[in-house]
């Protein structure tokens, strides 16, 4: 049982409405071996309905982190996945959850892997979806696709279970990169200075930045960058951003 893998596992519910689902979630990660908690600004918690969902899984709900926003959730991850009940306008890579486990258990991994659960009636946001490497989605009957919040994390609960159950991957393996994956919070302020330094270039309207940006943040996350890349590339909008203000003041 690969359980340093399980415990790297960090479910990320968004905005959740229904105090009960948080519990249903609690339950369903105790039920397969996960205890990393993440509610992003919930709107009723703690509650008691929530604890009563646990059940017996209290222990994974007290020890639930509460942040403000998404950013705060990915801090110290290296894989961001988003999960969707439908698809979006711009295709991102669409796995289902066994296929995304498979790479998040993959020895390049070796920081936290965020795992982001939407909105009961409204799912994840664009923008939100935008800050993922993979979009999951757990195959439906297409007339019906959205699942029961707490039933959705316990499908891809499941799935990191069965992963950790088969073969062993070694953590310590090196995996012929010389550099580790970058911090998913370092990538997204990569994101935002990029985003502030093509407005002060005219490169993007800020207006109106959406499609470009978005595009952007696809091929980023298609190459998952690591730790010196992420680095040369806020050294390079440093540079742009000094040569601005020079020619400016010039
Ligand atoms: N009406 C929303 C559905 C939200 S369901 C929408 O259309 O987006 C609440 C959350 O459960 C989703 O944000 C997602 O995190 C998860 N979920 C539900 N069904 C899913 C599915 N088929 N695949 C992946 N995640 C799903």
């Amino acid at each position: 049982m690969n359980q340093a893998f399980l415990d790297r596992v960090r479910i990320v519910l968004v905005n959740t409405t229904h105090p009960g689902n948080i519990g249903g979630a609690a339950r369903a990660m105790k039920n397969m071996g996960l205890s990393q908690l993440y509610l992003v600004d919930p709107y009723r918690y703690p509650h008691e309905e929530a604890t009563r969902r646990a059940s017996n899984a209290d222990d994974v709900l007290e020890g639930a982190v509460v942040v403000k926003n998404v950013q705060a959730a990915i801090e110290g991850c290296d894989l961001v996945i988003g999960t969707s009940a439908r698809e979006r306008r711009i295709p991102w890579p669409l796995k289902d959850p066994r296929a995304c486990m498979a790479e998040a258990v993959s020895p390049r991994h070796q920081r936290n892997i965020a795992i982001l659960f939407g909105r009961e009636h409204s799912g994840l946001t664009n923008e939100e979806l935008a800050m993922c490497q993979l979009h999951l989605h757990i195959p439906t009957n297409p007339d019906y696709s959205s699942l029961n919040l707490a039933a959705a994390v316990q499908v891809v609960a499941y799935e990191c279970r069965m992963l950790a159950q088969g073969e062993t991957v070694e953590v310590s393996e090196a995996s012929g990169w010389d550099m580790p994956l970058a911090d998913a919070g370092d990538v997204e302020r990569m994101h935002q200075h990029m985003a502030n330094t093509l407005a002060t270039i005219n490169f993007i309207d800020p207006a109106n930045p959406k499609q470009a940006l978005t595009r952007l943040r696809r091929m980023f996350s298609r190459i998952r960058l690591d730790e010196m890349e992420v680095s040369i590339l806020r050294g390079m909008l440093n540079r742009i951003d000094k040569a601005v203000a020079r020619n400016k003041a010039d």
